[in-house]
């Protein structure tokens, strides 16, 4: 049995202070909540803060990026070495990344490998962009993200998918459950072509896009969908909250 997860990406939203706050604020009824995997994801600048938050409760921590290199010149970047002492999953190949920062699925590849390593577990991020989408291309291009990003590697050890199809990121229109069900399971047929079908069975994958307390219900409840990984919602504690009781639920 695979344990969904809730995963929040909180962006580059709120300073070290308001990050505190907003863990003070679920802290408590978010560790109360079994069966479910509970993730915050917050800017780099709070994670040591969070952790400490954090400590001693089931929420788990992650990073919303990294560099593939372990350390060296590279003014401004930060390493899987660094993370592995703060926390346990690090987002890798986020679309805003990808079209923002010119991410390649050469250099996604080369941090999940990174990631790895250290044993950070990496949520890999995939999804078509809307233009894709309308022109049929969904499945080729998810399946083209995933070889490309997990080329070379052989053992997933913990490694998460997140489906997030680009025109649902952050516009109010989630995919249909249906949509998101059948391009997950996709995309669990490309991991047993991959790896095999028992690795297929074990990997999670998450859906991305829209997530709210208005819709969670109806996303989680199908079989593919391992949970979500939240956006905007994941920002207000009683969304964040809400998502996580209603997937504990089903
Ligand atoms: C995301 O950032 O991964 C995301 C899914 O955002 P939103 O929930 O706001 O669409």
């Amino acid at each position: 049995m695979r344990v969904p997860m809730i995963a929040g990406n909180w962006k580059m939203n709120t300073t070290v202070s308001e990050a505190t706050e907003l863990v003070n604020e679920m802290r408590q009824e978010l560790d109360d909540i079994d069966n479910v995997d509970k993730l915050i994801c917050p800017p780099f600048v709070s994670l040591a803060a969070v952790r400490e938050l954090i400590k001693g409760s089931s929420i788990k921590l992650g990073a919303q990026n990294m560099y593939f290199e372990e350390k060296g010149a590279y003014t401004g970047e930060i390493s899987p070495l660094m993370l592995a002492e703060l926390c346990e999953f690090v987002i890798i190949g986020h679309s805003e990344r990808r079209h923002y920062f010119n991410e390649t699925g050469q250099i996604v590849n080369k941090k999940i490998q990174a990631a790895l390593r250290v044993r950070l577990k990496p949520i890999l991020c995939v999804g078509e962009r809307l233009e894709e989408k309308e022109a049929g291309r969904t499945e080729e291009i998810v399946t083209e993200q995933i070889g490309s990003s997990l080329a070379g590697i052989d053992a997933l050890n913990g490694l998460i998918i997140a489906y997030e199809p680009v025109w649902a990121i952050g516009t109010g229109k989630a995919a249909t459950s249906e949509q998101a069900n059948e391009t997950i399971g996709l995309i669990r047929r490309n991991v047993a072509k991959l790896y095999s079908e028992d690795i297929a069975q074990e990997v999670r994958i998450l859906y991305g896009g829209s997530v709210t307390a208005a819709n969670a219900t109806e996303l989680m409840s199908q079989p593919e969908i391992d949970g979500a990984l939240v956006g905007g919602a994941s920002l207000k504690a009683s969304q964040f909250l809400s998502i996580v009781k209603q997937t504990a639920e089903i």
